[in-house]
């Protein structure tokens, strides 16, 4: 009798400890689930490659107007020729390799 009344009020106790817990503390320990990291991860990996999608274009698009302006070539730092061989490495190369360090 005794032993089942101490066993009910642990049990009780139990219970509100862990929802006391969970209303404290639920968003903050809740862990994410595998489906939504891998979600975040990619949308990230996504947003990454747009990014980097973008910045080629907008990369040749500044190349084919130096073409269009002549500047082609010509290191837009110093003014001097950009080496075939740099442009052969980086046909979108600004700069010549002594601006580029
Ligand atoms: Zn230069």
């Amino acid at each position: 009798m005794f032993a089942d009344r101490r066993r009910d009020a642990v049990a009780l106790t139990w219970d509100l400890t862990v929802h006391q817990l969970h209303q404290a503390f639920g968003r903050c320990v809740a862990a994410p689930s595998t489906e939504a990291l891998d979600d975040v991860m990619s949308q990230e990996l996504a947003r990454t490659r747009l990014a980097a999608a973008r910045y080629a274009v907008d990369d040749i698009q500044a190349a084919l107007s130096r073409m269009a302006h002549g500047t082609y070539g010509i290191c837009q730092q110093c003014g001097c020729s950009v080496t075939a061989h740099g442009l052969q490495g980086s046909p979108t190369a600004q700069r010549c390799a002594t601006c580029q360090v």
